[in-house]
């Protein structure tokens, strides 16, 4: 072929400064492009040989070279694959290559971001020119014929003439612009290359063409591609009598920097936990070992492949935040890009490799791709299989990961109403006990108590049992029905909300508990600030499911029976001797209800109603951001007296007696000590009121 010169017949004559600026923040990419087109070449080269139209040569072992020069300032990259003809580098770089990256430009040159990028492909060899003064082609196709040699300045003009490359395949030489010598830095090349390349699917060496570095090998490890400087005979050693092994001094060898079978293309069945584990900590550098992990793998309807790992997080000291590497065909493309992974998910760790993913489009338009969507359904729904399948399987192992893992799920459930829904009833809910409930049985442990509550014989202020004339309704409604009605009053009694107790400060709540505890109730505890959101999650996705905190309301479980006629008795009495108490208290806002409490030692008690608790909560988050609240936090308060306790009747039968006010203002102070801290002025008062009432007792 005679030498050609010719001109790259596009108009943007300053393509190659606009590509350096734009794709500024990460041209180290070129590394990527340059050794997975190698990659691509020899898969092309093995593909003839499949289908007959070449014979690889005995012991054709594919390999990719990347060699360093820091004295001439070059990198090569080489491959032992298909090679081009002259035709072909006319044809795909002179101009298919360059018009792709004419096109490319005019397409995102506006969205000058380089961030909303990902992969640019497509943009392929050129990208060396980021960091290149001129870049050369030396080729031999595999169809035989003469070599290539091509080289470019990185301006519009290239010149093509016979090459002297003997072996199949292609090596692109780069000589080093001045500002990006880094690049033939031995460590800084590795770097690079573990990021981008660390699976790709051949072998990748790197060495460096002016080392001085020797290793000393026995002469059965050595290899036909060693270069040896000189042979080394080990002295014998002493009471030895076999001659030790002849040793060879040799270049140091390039170094093998990827791993070909990274272990989520392997079946999981042919997986062991210990490769899973060594695989965590080789690419995440994280040394505490994963809980758990999740291997994806499908081939129809897209090709996906994956693991992710739930990783063990220490809570109080660390920030979670996981990281998802994204693969193309076992090329990096990026870390945790949100539109193809479930943004709850980002607290994982893991790997995905999606070949059909259409990774050289910019990152808005995979926000609208519909089949990104897909594969990011796809992963949420195996999650939450995964966890599912744990859960039932496994109970055990879910209860002790799922201190750990309760954040991702709830977060998750937050985010995505599917995963949400797939998840209700493997939800777990930790007992006072430390026991783990899952939601079904949470909602279910407490209906027996109060059902025993119900059923056990009633009995009215006098001790007198209350049989026929009971006051509970359902019971009533059983009473006189036939038992098919009965059955199925049932059945619309458990699709009734039921309500799941939870307890936010074991302490502060330690009253409360002690009646539950007392009545056989059982509560849970939700104390995490990502709990309150996720209880309303679940409340709003589902009829039959509500949370009240232990202090929220009195359930019947806790009062005694009446009759008809005391409980209407007993709410006449109420009214009087609110009056009274509000009188007392100057708070003429308070809630007083008179009950029968089973528990004969509580005099009086304070219950929040869940609703304003969670409305002054919200209102006391803005009132950190410097609003005002008034007296909302007192809202939805009630004082409950126990009429079984003889203080209670004290203050009943002398309203207006000397010792009442005094006596009632004590009583409200202590139930709402059992709720929550005093603030200073009322502590101060409750104080002086205590002293004032030893006092009287030491009169
Ligand atoms: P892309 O890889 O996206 O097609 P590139 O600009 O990277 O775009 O490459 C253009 C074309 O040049 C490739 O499609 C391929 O046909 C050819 N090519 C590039 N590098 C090699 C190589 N090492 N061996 C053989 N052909 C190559």
């Amino acid at each position: 072929m005679a030498s050609k010169k010719g001109n790259l017949s596009i108009n943007s004559e300053n393509m190659f400064p606009i590509i350096k600026k734009w794709l500024y923040s990460d041209h180290d990419i070129f590394y990527r492009e340059v050794i997975s087109n190698a990659c691509d070449a020899i898969t092309k080269l093995k593909k003839m040989d499949m289908m007959g139209e070449y014979q690889l040569p005995d012991g054709f072992k594919p390999r990719v070279d990347v060699v360093l020069n820091d004295k001439d300032k070059t990198i090569k990259i080489t491959d032992n694959g298909i090679g081009m003809t002259a035709d072909e580098v006319e044809e795909y770089i002179n101009q298919v290559a360059f018009s792709g990256a004419t096109d490319f430009l005019n397409k995102y040159k506006d969205k000058a971001n380089a961030d909303q990028i990902i992969g640019h492909f497509g943009l392929g060899f050129y990208s060396t020119f980021m960091v290149s003064d001129s870049v050369d082609i030396d080729t031999l196709s595999y169809k035989g014929g003469t070599a290539v040699h091509w080289t470019c300045d990185g301006g519009s003009d290239f010149e093509m003439e016979d090459g002297t490359k003997a072996e199949v395949g292609t090596t692109v030489t780069l000589h080093l612009s001045e500002d990006c010598l880094e690049f033939c830095n031995e460590y800084k090349a590795r770097e690079v290359i573990e990021k981008y390349c660390s699976f790709m699917p051949y072998e990748i060496y790197l060495s460096r063409e002016n080392e001085e570095g020797t290793e000393t090998i026995k002469a059965s490890e050595k290899l036909d591609s060693d270069t040896v400087i000189e042979e080394v005979k080990p002295e014998k050693k002493e009471g030895e009598d076999k001659e030790p092994e002849l040793q060879y001094k040799i270049k140091r060898r390039p170094q093998l920097l990827n791993d070909i079978h990274p272990l989520w293309a392997k079946t999981p069945k042919d997986c062991t936990d210990e490769e899973y584990k060594e695989f965590y900590r080789k690419v995440f550098r994280d040394y505490k070992e994963p809980l758990f992990w999740i291997h994806l793998n499908m081939d129809y309807p897209f090709n996906l492949k994956g693991i992710l790992y739930f990783p063990k997080i220490n809570m109080e000291f660390e920030s979670i935040e996981g990281t998802i590497k994204l693969y193309n065909n076992q090329v990096f493309i990026a870390d945790n890009i949100k539109e193809v992974i479930p943004e709850y998910l980002m607290l994982l760790k893991g790997v995905i490799d999606c070949p059909d993913l259409p990774l050289n489009v910019s990152r808005s338009a995979l926000q609208n791709d519909g089949f990104v969507k897909k594969i990011s359904e796809y992963i949420s729904k195996k999650v939450a299989e995964k966890l599912a399948g744990l859960c039932k399987t496994d109970k055990e192992n879910y209860d002790k990961y799922w201190d750990d893992i309760s954040p991702f799920i709830k977060y998750g459930c937050l985010r995505d109403d599917k995963f949400c829904e797939k998840m209700t009833d493997y939800i777990l809910f930790k007992n006072l006990d430390g026991k783990y409930l899952t939601t079904p049985e949470a909602l279910q442990i407490n209906k027996e108590a109060e059902e025993e509550a119900k059923k056990a014989d009633a009995v009215d202020e006098n001790g007198n049992k209350v049989e026929a004339e009971v006051v509970d309704g359902d019971n009533k409604a059983v009473d006189q029905k036939t038992e098919g009605d009965a059955a199925k009053a049932d059945d619309a009694k458990d699709k009734e909300p039921r309500t799941i107790y939870y307890v936010t400060d074991e302490q502060q709540q330690s009253q409360y508990i002690k009646m539950f505890k007392a009545q056989k109730m059982e509560a849970f505890i939700m104390n995490h600030n990502i709990d309150v959101p996720f209880m309303e999650q679940l409340e709003r996705k589902n009829e039959g499911i509500r949370f009240a905190r232990i202090d929220a309301d009195l359930t019947d479980t806790f009062k005694s029976r009446t009759s008809k006629k005391a409980a209407a008795e007993l709410e006449e009495k109420g009214k009087d001797l609110s009056e009274m108490i509000k009188k007392a208290l100057k708070n003429d806002k308070l809630n007083v209800k008179l009950e029968k409490l089973k528990d004969k030692k509580v005099a009086s008690m304070l219950t929040v109603s869940e609703e304003s608790r969670r409305m002054a909560e919200m209102m006391k988050m803005y009132a950190m951001n410097g609003m005002s609240m008034g007296d909302f936090g007192n809202e939805g308060q009630t004082l409950i007296l126990n009429a079984n306790h003889p203080l209670v009747e004290y203050i009943m039968e002398h309203k207006d007696g000397d010792n009442s006010k005094m006596i009632a203002e004590q009583l409200y102070d202590l139930a709402r000590i059992q709720n929550a801290p005093l603030d200073a002025e009322a502590m101060t008062k409750f104080i002086a009121r205590s002293n004032e009432i030893m006092m009287v007792l030491a009169k």
